[in-house]
């Protein structure tokens, strides 16, 4: 029956699932925690002061694993460190993709990801729509989108993940951070957040292009401190094969 973002109503979704309360504050280390103690309902608690965005998400997050992973006696926290698994085989990554398809749903997302230039601003402005966190739609996005595009995590100097879109072709180079990608420039106190789609070499960023001079790539890279982790969106704007 939802025909807009606005209308994923989180409270009655969890309410109608487990009889499930959300509440807000009493968390020390977590961001998020839900307790079920019995068949008769139980908790969903948020840290207090979240954004809109963080909030949802987290209420999200955790109703995956009430979801999921049902267990008798369910009771998990979920630390800042728990939203930045995506890519593995863990409960985190499921608990993360669920909340990402219940808040993005593809028939929803999808057409609002067809046309724009790929962009972190493009990214801004669906997170607000869909009341959701920055990284779980830039996962969405790249899932999604018909751009070439991929998305990069790293933590410091090291490359911790990376999603493509199903037509981006080049793998990702890992380990560290290249030096003359802009997000290596960043961490080398260079330059700042990018802001915008810039152009870097090719072989910053992909595998097998490290004696390739003459192709780029568009990045942009900002450094996201909720999570201390940089997010980088890559384009593939130009054909590398020319
Ligand atoms: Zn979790």
């Amino acid at each position: 029956m939802v025909a807009a973002p606005d209308e994923i109503d989180l409270e009655t979704i969890a309410w109608r699932l487990g009889r499930l309360r959300i509440e807000e504050g009493g968390l020390e280390f977590a961001e998020g925690r839900i307790v079920v103690p019995s068949t008769k309902g139980g908790t969903i608690r948020v840290k207090a002061g979240l954004s809109v965005g963080r909030r949802r998400f987290t209420i999200a997050h955790e109703l995956g694993h009430f979801v999921l992973h049902p267990r008798q006696g369910l009771e998990r926290s979920d630390t800042t460190g728990n939203f930045t698994i995506w890519k593995n085989a863990t409960e985190e990554s499921e608990a993360n993709i669920f909340a990402a398809e219940l808040l993005m749903p593809p028939f929803l997302f999808t057409p609002r990801c067809l046309g724009p230039t790929p962009s972190l601003a493009l990214l801004d402005s669906l997170a607000r729509d869909f009341g959701t966190s920055l990284l779980a739609t830039a996962f969405q996005y790249v899932t999604l989108t018909n751009e070439q595009v991929a998305l990069v995590v790293s933590h410091g100097k090291t490359v911790k993940w990376f999603h493509r879109s199903k037509d981006f072709w080049p793998w990702i180079r890992m380990g560290e951070v290249h030096q003359h990608s802009a997000a290596g420039e960043r961490l080398a106190g260079i330059a700042g957040d990018t802001a915008r789609m810039v152009c870097t070499p090719a072989y910053a960023w992909l595998a097998d292009f490290e004696a390739d001079q003459e192709h780029d790539v568009m990045e942009d890279s900002r450094y996201l401190d909720w999570y201390d982790r940089t997010l980088t969106l890559l384009w593939l704007k130009d054909d590398l094969e020319e």
